[in-house]
């Protein structure tokens, strides 16, 4: 807990912590040091693990990295969080993150950008940017983000480390501030591929507080550090062919590919019709789920309360106004135009249609292949303040992580080496549902 509380202050113009929690991880390290000598210690005795600041840890502040929650105490804690500290994990703070998750280069939050390790100048990625340049620039052994289309795997692939989202409905919700609930997952971002197998064994699991949970067993993950047997694994031939992708990226995932084939594995380029569909399905659902998950801060319950209002219905407005940032502002009202009477047929019911069809098109593919082969992102970390003007831009970065969202499979991005900047690069299998074990098991092999 030291050496991190020392490698936190070193790199603190990162700016990956909205708080740290120094006195009390202090403490919670030496009760752990008695139980490890004792012989009760849980399975995460030893790890120092950072979370993403929407997850609620009881007694402390969570802001989502928002103005409008500022100063804002959690009453009680996430399940997650409950099963993390019942295993002898040690919270060391809670990292910056994109304004409510909504983003994908951390510059949505009201702290400011998270730098990127390996470039200062470069975007963390988001919207769990702190949280994966937290474990990047070694300062906690492993981090939890949320991943809702992407904000686990991505800043992963940007800071050169392992982001892991399980299966919709295997990691309880409780506890997590909601972005677009049939899509928000928690996800461990972490350096080795056995950290994220402990650490998602460690959450997994159905819980009474969130129905959504599948009601199954939680396997214990082995990983199996032998060569597998050979699997059948399918890529987006338009990974390669699309002139929107990086010629770093396609080298990186030819070279994979390759190596794979010369293994002994089958890998097959495929087609994938909806590939246009799916960033658009994405933010109609995600933002019409957003609109309505947000109308709860209202400046009477939670936060921030405008010092300038006069009436209850200024105190909604003016506290509204003045508490969220500019992007959550546009997802309420795309959100709410989305599910408005006039539009809601030709936008959201069509978005959901359009969400079916990815889920079996996928479901489909996974029937017949063990994996797909996807780049994380199409481009390496951006420049900071490069893409600020354009959100569009932003959203369409996402092309890579939403199937997996949309269709609520596992995912996990790896990293595969840096570009000729020095910047990192991830690759990400996607498996079917509930199948960790292999999804795991394989990444351990294949990076
Ligand atoms: N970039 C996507 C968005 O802005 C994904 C964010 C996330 O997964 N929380 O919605």
């Amino acid at each position: 807990v030291k050496n991190y509380l020392g490698e936190i202050k070193k790199n603190a113009h990162l700016n990956a912590f909205n708080e740290v929690f120094e006195t009390e991880a202090l403490a919670k390290a030496k009760e752990i040091d008695q139980r490890i000598q004792n012989g009760t210690a849980g399975k995460l005795a030893g790890m120092v693990i950072a979370i993403k600041d929407n997850i609620c840890y009881k007694g402390h502040e969570v802001n989502a990295s928002s103005k409008i929650l500022k100063g804002f105490t959690s009453i009680y804690s996430s399940t997650i969080v409950e099963r993390l500290l019942a295993q002898d994990a040690v919270i060391i703070g809670r990292c910056n993150c994109d304004e409510f998750a909504m983003g994908g280069s951390n510059e949505n939050s009201f702290f400011g950008p998270v730098k990127n390790y390996a470039d200062e100048t470069r975007v963390s990625g988001g919207s769990s940017g702190g949280s994966a340049v937290a474990v990047q620039a070694n300062m906690c052994h492993a981090a939890i983000g949320t991943d809702t289309g992407g904000s686990v795997r991505q800043p992963a692939s940007f800071c050169g480390v392992i982001g892991f989202k399980p299966t919709y409905g295997r990691i309880s919700r409780h506890g997590i501030i909601a972005y677009a609930s049939s899509f928000d997952q928690v996800g461990p971002i972490t350096r080795s591929v056995e950290d994220a197998a402990l650490l998602y064994e460690v959450m997994a699991g159905s819980d009474e507080y969130d129905d959504t949970l599948a009601q199954r067993e939680v396997e214990s993950i082995t990983i199996n550090k032998e060569k597998p047997a050979p699997k059948k694994i399918a890529y987006l031939q338009e990974a390669i062919s699309s002139p929107g992708v990086d010629t770093e990226v396609k080298d990186a995932l030819v070279k994979y590919i390759d190596k794979l084939r010369a293994e002994g594995h089958t890998v097959k380029p495929i087609a994938f019709e909806q590939l246009d569909y799916m960033v658009p399905a994405y933010y109609i659902l995600a933002s019409a789920e957003a609109s309505s998950n947000l109308a709860r801060y209202d400046g009477v319950h939670y936060g921030f309360r405008s010092p300038s209002a006069t009436d209850l219905q200024s105190t909604y407005k003016r506290s509204r106004s003045e508490g969220f940032g500019k992007e959550v502002k546009r997802r309420i009202m795309l959100g709410t135009f989305v599910l408005s009477a006039g539009y809601y047929d030709a936008y959201y019911a069509k978005a959901q249609k359009v969400r079916r069809l990815i889920r079996e098109k996928t479901e489909e593919i996974l029937n017949e292949y063990d994996f797909i082969l996807i780049p994380t992102a199409p481009e390496p970390a951006f420049a900071i303040g490069a893409e600020e003007k354009d959100p569009v831009v932003t959203y369409l970065y996402d092309i890579f992580t939403v199937q997996a969202s949309l269709s609520g499979v596992p995912a996990i991005s790896l990293p595969v080496g840096n570009n000729t900047e020095g910047l990192p690069l991830g690759l990400q299998l996607l498996t079917k549902h509930f199948n960790e074990q292999q999804l795991l098991d394989f990444s351990e092999y294949f990076h």
